[in-house]
């Protein structure tokens, strides 16, 4: 399914969000300075800073990478890049320049737009892969946004095909090199016109952005979404929870990582008055959890919206905006999408509620891997599903539920245990807020079973109540050999666990002296 291309045969992902915008005062952004930018100057601002990559040098095809902390300009650089036909590659804040390295080498940019305080040390890098650099602060200044005052905003559009490239975005890469998923034109516009129609976007509504700009879920599903509905946005730089609450009486639409809503959740702000201009939650990028969900329908009356997606798929399945928004479950695929689950080892499809790897099909899945041919051959089935490396189930309503990702999966003792089944006993303990069970290398069962539990300050919570909490409601084979309460589970900006850092922590508990 090709998104519509609307009125022209352009299908550049920027001449389908705006050929045929018919007001150009409508607001597109907002910022909490009172600034306010309208659709007009959004695609005039992208005309003036597509005028100065071609003035730099990019050509069609051509890679901008953009390290650069969230701002508008941030933004409207993505829109330009794409305007000019190039391929935007967004790198998360967080990298050092060692990292830098890897990404900038592999990607071959022709230009890369940093902070002005990275100049110096990316500008060594980019002399060996001949690309230009220019900068771009938190402020908005910067040597893009100096040049791009001098730009005319008239530009052409450049014209592209549904396949040509539109972005490359590297995964997150907790085993092994991160890869750089290719994303086209059609991937991101059919992605978001399903997600338009499935969560009711319109020029009515007013979304809080509070996330990272770098990511799929707030550069491509907030964005673009918003975009495409022509609706408007309230940009903010960073999350902060009493902002947010406040900015609630006159916004619409919140879009966050599960960590947004548990951390939004501690405020005596958070109450149905606060949120009773709100029409929709919806949280993505980590699972929710079940607990978290119902707290929140308890304190706002609103039922959190979980969708799922990933770098290299956009979204995939969302529960519905009519109907059962079911915790602990992801819904049904978007139209025009195919999730099926099969046995990782055969590729077979298997029955309903039986838990197994989730693939995917559609209009919205990669192109493939940057410059990696076997391993974008090795992650697609000959049908042309992708396979998503994460394990999950369907149920007789056709929801997907996620069970976590494959390389996740404990082998002890030659049986599989899927840490979400125990998690979710663990969770259900009072004074538990949650927990994440790993396998750490064990001398006899291959894989030890290991909980790591967050309680709330007063609970009573140890080792021996976990394992009798336990006991009987799990297989012997399935119990935690180990169980360690700490404080918080470490996770990363999109507010994901990060096991792959649990399991070093833990390395060596089983280890035989
Ligand atoms: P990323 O490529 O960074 O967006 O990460 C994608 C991965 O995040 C998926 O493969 C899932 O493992 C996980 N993920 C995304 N959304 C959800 C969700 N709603 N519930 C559980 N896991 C999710």
């Amino acid at each position: 399914m090709n998104a519509p291309q609307k009125t022209t045969m352009n299908a550049n992902l920027f001449s389908r969000l705006f050929d045929d915008l018919d007001n150009p005062a409508r607001l597109a952004i907002e910022m909490l300075d009172g600034t306010r930018i309208s659709y007009g100057d959004l695609i005039g601002e992208a005309g003036r800073i597509a005028n100065v990559l071609v003035a730099s040098g990019v050509k069609p095809g051509d890679r901008v990478a953009a390290q650069t902390d969230k701002s508008v300009p941030g933004l409207v650089l993505y829109l330009a890049t794409v305007r000019a036909g190039a391929v935007y590659l967004p790198l998360n804040t967080a990298y050092t320049l060692n990292e830098l390295e890897y990404f900038l080498t592999d990607a071959e940019p022709s230009l890369v737009v940093c902070d002005p305080s990275k100049a110096e040390g990316i500008a060594a890098i980019a002399t060996k892969i001949n690309a230009h650099v220019m900068t771009l602060g938190a402020d908005g200044k910067g040597s893009l946004t100096e040049a791009a005052a001098k730009a005319k905003p008239e530009f052409t559009t450049v014209a592209r095909a549904n396949d040509d490239l539109a972005a490359i975005l590297y995964t997150s890469g907790t085993t092994g090199r991160s890869k750089g998923a290719m994303l086209t034109h059609d991937n991101l516009a059919s992605n978001s016109f399903s997600l338009v129609d499935t969560w009711r976007f319109t020029d009515k509504d007013v979304l809080i952005h509070a996330l990272p700009i770098y990511h799929t879920h707030g550069l491509f599903v907030a964005s673009n979404v918003t975009l495409f509905a022509r609706a408007s946005m309230i940009f903010l730089p960073k999350f902060d929870p009493e902002t947010i609450i406040k900015l609630m009486a006159r916004a619409t639409v919140m879009m966050g990582v599960p960590t947004f809503y548990t951390r939004l959740l501690q405020s005596p702000a958070l109450n149905k008055e606060s949120t009773a201009h709100m029409r929709l939650f919806i949280s993505g990028s980590a699972p929710l959890l079940a607990d978290t969900h119902r707290e929140w329908s308890a304190r706002t009356g609103f039922a959190i919206l979980e969708r799922y997606g990933m770098t290299e798929t956009n979204m995939n399945t969302s529960n519905p905006y009519d109907g059962d928004r079911v915790p602990g479950a992801v819904g049904r695929a978007l139209p025009g999408v195919s999730v099926r689950v099969t046995d990782p080892e055969t590729g077979k499809e298997i029955a309903r509620d039986t838990i197994g790897m989730i693939e995917v099909k559609g209009p919205n899945v990669f192109k493939g891997y940057w410059r990696m041919p076997e391993k974008t051959k090795a992650e697609f089935r000959d049908d042309g599903f992708f396979i998503t490396g994460d394990l999950g189930k369907i149920d007789a309503d056709d929801y997907v539920h996620i069970l976590g990702r494959g390389k996740d999966l404990v082998i002890s003792g030659g049986f599989n245990v899927y840490p979400k089944e125990i998690e979710s006993e663990i969770d259900a303990m009072p004074g538990v807020i949650e927990s994440a069970v790993i396998g750490v290398p064990h001398a006899d069962f291959g894989e030890g079973v290991t909980a790591v539990v967050v309680c709330t300050k007063d609970a009573k919570v140890d080792e021996a109540s976990v394992l009798k909490a336990l006991d009987g409601r799990l297989a012997k084979f399935k119990m935690p050999k180990r169980v360690f309460v700490v404080d918080e589970l470490p996770r990363n900006a999109m507010g994901k666990v990060q096991k792959n850092i649990l399991r070093d922590t833990y390395s060596k508990i089983y280890a035989k002296n």
